[in-house]
């Protein structure tokens, strides 16, 4: 088996040193993040804005970065087909986002998943499917006792969030960058790492770029470009894309011959986010907030009758005056205004202030789900440098909006009488889950691949990662990307008879 892996992980020479050497330097280019800057428009031919691709890159894939929140999804999510009429919220059909595979089928990879990176936290008391094998997660902060006693008395029902971190002395929980002491579970450390280690007939190529596919009499082409900036190709038996969201989907648009020239419209369609919704809650008075911070969860509200919400967790970030800043600023370049160096500058003291008013209280998010439209899409753009970029078409729509302000709502009143802030823009873009560009369903004509990944027509060429999601789910999606691989996995041992 040949890994082809675009990045290289982080590489700490490519890191700018200084304080003006890394407010220059947008975007990142440290070896653990997508390089250049997503193109955005709100619709086909609206005037574009240049925001910092969410996207780890390297082994591990954005799972080296992430936050490692590992929840399962609901059998409710997958047997549901969720439109807006049914919470009466306009007229707007979305694509269908029942899944076309049986949630008792993908309980087994949600087991084996588990198996592998090894989530701590105490299973959710409202969801009768969860049976997660996880450890014991390490004990709570005073405030955060008094967090969950507050919910309680409120008739909620928080549990022990489910999270991918194996707690070693001196964890900080890592979130948005590498974990050094490899506590943070992922595809790299947790499987392939282990592997090659235990000389497991697997080869890995980082800074390898794939381009395109092409079908041969015995198998596939697959055209890349090596680290060494040398184009070149391999062939194999079965190709298995895993490049997310808004990769996979463009390597298959370049892929046009698959097709006789006409690749399938619903390739890159259907693009979701799930909309963030990151509050502060004002923590007890008197209490510490002294230890891990990914730790609380709560799913009473993950539906309000057939309008999809979300699970409530822990953000497991404390607001420090430089992820306020940086947090202000891409807020900034999304409206189109790029504040530069000068402007970063001024934000500082802005991020100091709002540092000390949360310096007391716990960030609380939620994925609250999106549903697939036609038109949210992602492609290829050339800018006039000639470099590929990734081009994103996405509008959230009037009805995410309105199923935000009810959530808010929601937590309101279920943390009562703790004061609670949105930090967010109600239905803003969690940019660093995109899902659902090669969705999965029961035919071609409404998906691009089937339950297994497998792409339509195209025997041996699977999809292994968030863009098969046909439906966003109300959780964080890395677990479910895991199941799915697993599944995946199977089916290409089954078609390659190993
Ligand atoms: C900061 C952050 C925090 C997050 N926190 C959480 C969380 O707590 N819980 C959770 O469930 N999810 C979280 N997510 C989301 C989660 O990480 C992603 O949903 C998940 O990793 C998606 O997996 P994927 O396989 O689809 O893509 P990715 O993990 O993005 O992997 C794609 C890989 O393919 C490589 N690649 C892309 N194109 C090519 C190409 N053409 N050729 C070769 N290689 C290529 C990339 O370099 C990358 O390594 C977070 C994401 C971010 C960015």
């Amino acid at each position: 088996m040949l890994v082809l892996e675009a990045g290289h992980g982080p590489v700490a020479a490519l890191r700018p040193r200084g304080l003006m050497a890394r407010l220059r330097a947008a975007p990142v280019d440290d070896g653990e993040r997508w390089p250049t800057q997503l193109i955005m428009r709100r619709r086909e031919g609206a005037r574009a804005v240049e925001v910092n691709a969410v996207l780890g890159m390297g082994p591990g894939g954005s799972g080296r970065i992430y936050g490692a929140a590992l929840g399962r999804a609901r059998r409710w999510d997958f047997e549901t087909d969720n439109q807006p009429h049914q919470w009466d919220a306009g007229g707007e059909t979305a694509l269908p986002n029942a899944w076309p595979v049986a949630y008792d089928d993908f309980l087994t990879a949600y087991r084996e998943a588990e198996r592998l990176l090894a989530p701590v936290g105490t299973r959710d008391p409202t969801d009768p499917d969860d049976d997660a094998d996880l450890a014991p997660p390490p004990p709570l902060s005073p405030a955060h006792e008094a967090i969950v006693a507050r919910l309680q008395a409120n008739g909620r029902h928080p549990f022990r969030m489910h999270v991918g971190i194996a707690y070693r002395p001196g964890c900080s929980e890592c979130q948005g960058s590498t974990c050094l002491r490899d506590c943070k579970a992922h595809g790299f450390n947790r499987a392939l790492a282990p592997a090659l280690a235990a000389g497991a007939p697997v080869t890995l190529q980082r800074g390898a770029m794939v381009r395109r596919l092409r079908r041969l009499p015995e198998g596939w082409a697959v055209d890349y470009v090596a680290a060494s900036g040398e184009e070149t190709s391999v062939t194999a038996r079965a190709v298995v894309l895993a490049g997310g969201a808004l990769n996979s989907p463009r390597v298959l648009q370049a892929s046009g011959e698959l097709w006789g020239g006409a690749v399938p419209d619903l390739i890159g369609r259907g693009l979701m986010f799930h909309a963030s919704e990151i509050f502060a809650v004002a923590a007890p008075e008197g209490h510490s907030l002294h230890g891990p911070r990914k730790v609380i969860a709560m799913r009473d509200h993950y539906a309000s009758g057939a309008m999809p919400l979300a699970e409530c967790q822990s953000l497991g970030m404390v607001g420090k005056a430089g992820m306020i800043t940086s947090f202000l600023n891409d807020k900034l370049r999304q409206i189109g205004i790029d504040a530069g160096v000068a402007g970063r500058v001024l934000l500082r003291p802005v991020g100091a202030v709002a540092e000390r008013i949360f310096a007391r209280s716990e960030l609380f998010t939620a994925a609250l789900q999106d549903l697939p439209y036609a038109d949210n899409r992602v492609t290829t753009e050339v800018d006039a440098e000639g470099v590929e970029r990734i081009a994103v078409t996405y509008r959230p729509r009037g009805e995410l909006i309105a199923r935000a302000r009810h959530f808010r709502g929601l937590m309101r009143e279920a943390f009562s009488p703790l004061n609670v802030r949105f930090l967010t823009a109600p239905g803003e873009p969690n940019l660093g889950h995109p899902m659902g560009t090669c969705r999965m369903g029961h035919d071609p004509e409404s998906s691009v691949v089937d339950g297994f990944g497998e792409v339509w027509g195209q025997p041996g060429l699977f999809v292994a990662d968030a863009s098969v999601f046909p439906s966003s789910l109300g959780i964080n999606p890395a677990l479910t990307v895991a199941a799915h691989a697993i599944r995946v996995s199977a089916r290409v041992g089954e078609r390659l008879a190993l």
